[in-house]
């Protein structure tokens, strides 16, 4: 009987096997607040008793395996998203909600499905000569949850601490360096762990950060206009993407050197200064690691504050309107008049700046007259 009854079960299970693709899964569990797809995933996943790759190949084969050779958090495949909905009952919506092309319309006005959102972290390596950058999460956070799981914000390059538990997120194994891989895991449950040596991340030792640093309310500032989808400036409010769009314009004018005046927190960074970029075409938070972004994003929002910031930042650093304005298919409404300001504003060259021009020109046997001088020193003289 007993023999039976296990030739039996096997052969339910090889029945089963086959019209598993088609079938629901059995447990379907609630997305938890600002949950990525990819954790939701995985949880569910586990609550099967399975791997997420196998569970995901068994429901849906015809993936033979791939899926996870993407993003799926930033994946365009609505035929996908069709079969999730199906799968467990739940609206298309719901799923949508849990990627990162949710926010689009509010982080910018379209959200790519080829990794070059400006503040999308990609997590695959696509260029050797980029830092190679993973899913974010607080320790803290995942000990406090009663299902650990990874949030949407986590993604964000922005996110670079916990506004709550006031440390530095984390993005790799603090017991051997290992990046962290969402999927990928050395033995079952305990998520998320170490792929290599099984470190619990929740068991990471948090790194905290003082309270009174600006970077913290600089993070509290991004994420409620992202939550509002509204930032208010000189009284008015405009969509958040507008915001975003002139931000990430900044990130790359420091990457560009400059950045004199920039409020650069102390204590954190060595030396209290964010490193010089050297590899053309990529943006400047990709080649950061996380608290050269916190330091970043804390400056920036200093200058932000209000409009005189922006102004006297762009006036320390010479800033023509050409320079200010290059890369920029438009410009937002709210910025317009900064640029008008920075329109009128004419520099002229001081007498050492104008001398050493021209003993360089002398030197590289370039003669050295006005049209040469403006060409090095790029910007238009006052004549006076
Ligand atoms: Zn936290
Ligand atoms: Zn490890």
């Amino acid at each position: 009987m007993q023999t039976a009854d296990k030739i039996f079960a096997y052969k339910v299970r090889a029945i089963d096997k086959r019209s598993i693709a088609d079938s629901m899964f059995r447990i379907r569990p609630l997305p938890l607040n600002d949950e990525l797809l990819s954790s939701w995933l995985i949880r569910t996943a586990y609550m099967h008793h399975s791997d997420p790759a196998t569970f995901l190949n068994l429901y849906f084969p015809e993936y033979d395996y791939h899926l996870w050779d993407n993003d799926l958090d930033l994946y365009n495949q609505d035929s996908f998203i069709n079969r999730l909905s199906q799968k467990t009952g739940y609206k298309k919506e719901i799923f949508y909600g849990m990627t990162l092309k949710s926010y689009e319309g509010w982080l910018s006005e379209t959200i790519y499905y080829n990794n070059r959102n400006a503040f999308i972290m990609p997590i695959f390596r696509r260029k050797r000569n980029i830092r190679q950058h993973a899913q974010r999460v607080c320790p803290l956070c995942l000990k406090g949850d009663k299902q650990p799981y990874l949030r949407k914000k986590w993604r964000l390059f922005f996110s670079t601490a916990c506004v709550k538990h006031k440390c530095f997120l984390i993005d790799k194994c603090p017991a051997c360096g290992e990046p962290f891989v969402i999927h990928k895991r050395l033995y079952d449950g305990d998520f998320p762990h170490c792929r290599k040596c099984g470190f619990s991340f929740k068991n990471a030792e948090p790194e905290f950060i003082s309270e009174n640093s600006y970077g913290l309310k600089a993070i509290e500032k991004i994420y409620d206009i992202l939550e509002k989808g509204m930032f208010e400036y000189e009284n008015n409010y405009y969509y958040s993407f507008f915001f975003f769009y002139i931000l990430n314009r900044f990130t790359n004018l420091i990457k560009g050197g400059y950045r004199k005046n920039l409020p650069v927190e102390s204590g954190i960074l060595e030396n209290d200064e964010l490193p010089v970029s050297n590899t053309p075409g990529i943006p400047f938070v990709m080649e950061l690691d996380i608290k050269q972004q916190y330091v970043l994003f804390s400056a920036l929002m200093r200058v932000f504050d209000n409009k005189d910031g922006i102004i006297r930042f762009c006036k320390d650093n010479r800033l023509t309107v050409k320079k200010l304005t290059k890369d920029l298919q438009y410009i937002p409404f709210w910025f317009s008049e900064i640029r008008d300001i920075m329109n009128k504003t004419k520099y002229s060259m001081n007498i050492i700046e104008t001398q050493n021009a021209m003993i360089y020109l002398a030197k590289m046997g370039i003669k050295p007259n006005l049209k040469n001088l403006h060409k090095i020193l790029g910007m238009s003289f006052a004549y006076k």
